[in-house]
C-alpha cells in the first residue's frame, strides 16, 4: 500500500503552525537560514559518518546546498545532499519538536506583537517555512539507503507520508529536496536579489557552497564558504564576526564578548568563542549543556563535548583542532586528556576575557552579567580553582546600590570591619524589610543583597576576598565588635532596671519548646523586638528552604 495516509502533528507543532498561518510576522526572512541551517548540518552528518563509512559519499557528488525560485506555480526549493532522512526520521524531525521549553515559548508567541525575533532566537527552524509557504514538500534519501521517501504538508493538523515516486528518487538521490509553495505574499523570495541578500547576512560562512540556480543561465556560488575561524583576526571586521555569530550560533542579538584566537603549542586549535548580549530560553535546564561546536580540521565533531564547563554554557562558538582524530567516538570524547587540556585552558581565556572586558569596557561586560550573572555565580560553587577570580568579576546589589563589586565594597570597609556581609533572600524588597539590615544600617555597614535561588549554594562555601570573609547576617552570631554606629548623638537605649534579659528569654524558650535550638539576646537588632536566625553551624535559611523544596 503505498497511499499517503496523514499522521497527526505533536500538539505543540500544530499548535506553532497555526500561530504561523494566523499571525504576521515582518521578519519572515529567517525561513532561508534555517532551511539553510539545516542543509548545513545534513552536510556536516554526512561528512562525519562517512570517515567511518566512505561509501556514504559515493553518489550523489561534492557536498553542496542549492536554492531553486521557479515561477508559475510559485516554488521555492532548497536541496542539499547531505545526511538525508529515513521514513521514521521524518516523521520524528519534521512532526515534533523536542526542544525543552516548548511550552513556555508557545505563550511568548502567543502574546508577542511581532514573534519573527522570538521564533529566531528559539530556533523552530524548519516550521519557519510555513510563515511563507503554503505547502511544503520534502524529498528525502537517507544516505546509503535504496528507498527515498516523500513527506508532505500543508500545515493544519497534521502530514501525509509515502515512498517517493519513481521520478522523485531518480533526482534524489542523496539528501534532501525541500519545495515551498510560496504564498502570494511571499513571491518575492523567487527574486535573484532577495535570495542573495539573506544568504549574504545570515548564511554566508556556511562552510559548503550555496548555489543560486536561476531559471535561465549558469547556477553560481553566492557564500563565501570560508571557516571564519581559520582567517586572520586582521582580515576580519566587527561586522563579520557579529555575522559568524548570528550563523553559528543561530542567533539574533549582538554578541557581547568575542574571543578569537589560535593557540599552538602542544596543541593546536583555532578557538572562535562569543558571549550573547540576551539570554536564551534553556538557559535553566537542569542538564546544563554548552553548545561550543567541536570541530577537527574543518569538519564538524559534535556540539556535545562539554568544552566549557557548565557554568559557562551560554558561551557559543568553535573550537577547531588540528591534532584531534577524525573517529572520536563518544568515550573518547569524555576521557581525552587532549580535549580535558583544551577545556582547562579555554575555560581560563574566557574568564581572562571577562576581567579585560569587565576592565576596558564595563558596559559589554554589564550586559554578559545582566544576561548570565545568575549562571556565572554557579562557578563560585562548582569551580574551586577559579573561585577568586570568578569572586571578584562577580557583581552585586548591594544595601549601597546596583553592579558593585567587593573590590569597591572592600575599599570602602567601615573602621574596624573585618568581614564583608549579605543577606540571602526571594526579593530585593523582602530583603530591604529584613530586621537585620537595622543593625548594619545604623552602623553604616554595606550589606550585599542575594536574591538569585544559585546564591543559596555559593554562599554555603566558606568564602572570603582579599582576606575578608563573607559572613550571613541571617546565621548564628554577626557580632559588629568595635564598628562604630554612624548617628553617634543617638545613645544607646539605657539599660533601665526592669528589662531582665534572662527573664525575658526564659519566657521565650518556655514558650517556643522545641521549636528554636536557642533564644538569644543580640545587638543586631534596632527597632524591632525579635527575630529568627539559623544556627551558627546550620545551612543558611534560603538553602533550607530551596532543598526542601527539591526534595518535595
Ligand atoms: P533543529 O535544526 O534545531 O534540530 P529544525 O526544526 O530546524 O530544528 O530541524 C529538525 C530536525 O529535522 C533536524 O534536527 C534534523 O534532524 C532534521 N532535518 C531538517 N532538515 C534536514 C535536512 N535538510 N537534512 C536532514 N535532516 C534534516
Ligand atoms: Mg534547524
Amino acid at each position: 500500500d503505498t497511499a499517503p495516509h496523514m499522521q497527526p502533528f505533536q500538539a505543540e507543532v500544530a499548535e506553532l503552525l497555526n500561530l504561523m498561518v494566523h499571525s504576521v510576522y515582518s521578519e519572515t526572512d529567517i525561513f532561508l537560514r534555517e532551511l539553510i541551517s539545516n542543509a548545513s548540518d545534513a552536510l556536516d552528518k554526512l561528512r562525519y559518518e562517512a570517515i567511518a563509512k566512505p561509501e556514504l559519499m559515493e553518489n550523489g557528488g561534492a557536498p553542496k546546498i542549492q536554492i531553486v525560485p521557479r515561477k508559475a506555480p510559485d516554488t521555492l526549493t532548497v536541496i542539499d545532499n547531505g545526511i538525508g532522512m529515513d521514513r521514521q526520521e521524518l516523521i520524528d524531525h519534521l512532526g515534533t519538536i523536542a526542544k525543552s521549553g516548548t511550552k513556555s515559548f508557545l505563550a511568548k508567541l502567543t502574546e508577542a506583537k511581532d514573534g519573527a525575533n522570538l521564533i529566531g532566537q528559539f530556533g523552530v527552524g524548519f516550521y519557519a517555512a510555513f510563515m511563507v509557504a503554503d505547502r511544503i514538500e520534502v524529498t528525502s534519501r537517507r544516505a546509503g539507503s535504496d528507498q527515498a521517501w516523500r513527506w508532505s504538508s500543508s500545515g493544519g493538523a497534521g502530514f501525509e507520508i509515502a515512498p517517493a515516486s519513481e521520478e522523485d528518487a531518480q533526482r534524489v538521490v542523496r539528501g534532501t529536496e525541500i519545495v515551498l509553495h510560496l504564498k502570494p505574499d511571499a513571491a518575492k523570495y523567487l527574486e535573484a536579489y532577495q535570495i542573495e541578500r539573506i544568504v549574504t547576512a545570515y548564511s554566508d560562512n556556511i562552510q559548503f557552497p550555496i548555489e543560486l540556480v536561476p531559471e535561465e543561465g549558469e547556477p553560481r556560488q553566492i557564500n563565501s564558504a570560508s571557516a571564519l575561524w581559520q582567517r586572520s583576526k586582521s582580515e576580519l571586521s566587527a561586522e563579520d564576526y557579529t555575522q559568524a555569530y548570528k550563523q553559528i550560533a543561530n542567533a539574533f542579538d549582538e554578541p557581547a564578548m568575542t574571543l578569537h584566537y589560535r593557540a599552538e603549542g602542544r596543541y593546536s586549535y583555532a578557538v572562535l568563542l562569543f558571549a550573547p548580549s540576551t539570554k536564551p530560553f534553556d538557559l535553566f535546564e537542569p542538564q546544563r549543556k554548552g553548545r561550543v561546536k567541536l570541530y577537527v580540521r574543518r569538519v564538524f565533531i559534535t556540539d556535545d563535548a562539554d568544552l566549557l564547563p557548565g557554568y559557562l554554557r551560554f558561551i557559543r562558538g568553535v573550537i577547531d583542532s588540528e591534532d584531534l582524530p577524525l573517529n572520536l567516538s563518544r568515550e573518547m570524547l569524555q576521557n581525552n586528556p587532549q580535549l580535558a587540556q583544551i577545556r582547562k585552558a579555554v575555560t581560563s581565556k574566557v574568564i581572562g576575557e571577562f576581567e579585560h572586558l569587565a576592565d576596558k569596557d564595563a558596559d559589554s561586560f554589564a550586559k554578559i552579567w545582566d544576561s548570565f550573572g545568575p549562571v556565572i555565580k554557579e562557578g563560585l560553587w562548582e569551580d574551586y580553582e577559579r573561585r577568586d577570580k570568578l569572586l571578584a568579576l562577580s557583581r552585586f546589589t548591594t544595601t549601597k546600590g546596583e553592579n558593585r563589586t567587593l573590590k569597591q565594597y572592600v575599599a570602602e570597609l567601615r573602621e574596624n570591619q573585618t568581614e564583608i556581609y549579605y543577606l540571602v533572600g526571594d526579593s530585593l524588597d523582602r530583603l530591604k524589610s529584613n530586621p537585620k539590615l537595622e543593625s548594619a544600617a545604623a552602623r553604616g555597614i554595606e550589606v550585599l543583597l542575594l536574591t538569585d535561588p544559585v546564591d543559596a549554594f555559593w554562599t554555603s562555601v566558606a568564602l572570603e576576598y582579599e582576606g575578608k570573609p563573607l559572613k550571613s547576617l541571617s546565621q548564628g552570631d554577626v557580632d559588629f565588635g568595635l564598628i562604630p554606629t554612624v548617628e553617634t548623638d543617638k545613645d544607646e537605649p539605657a539599660k533601665t532596671e526592669e528589662t531582665d534579659e534572662a527573664l525575658v528569654i526564659a519566657t521565650i524558650k518556655d514558650a517556643l519548646g522545641e521549636r528554636v535550638a536557642d533564644v538569644r539576646a543580640s545587638q543586631r537588632l534596632t527597632s524591632s523586638a525579635s527575630c529568627l536566625v539559623a544556627g551558627g553551624q546550620g545551612p543558611d535559611r534560603a538553602l533550607e528552604r530551596m532543598l526542601a523544596q527539591q526534595s518535595r
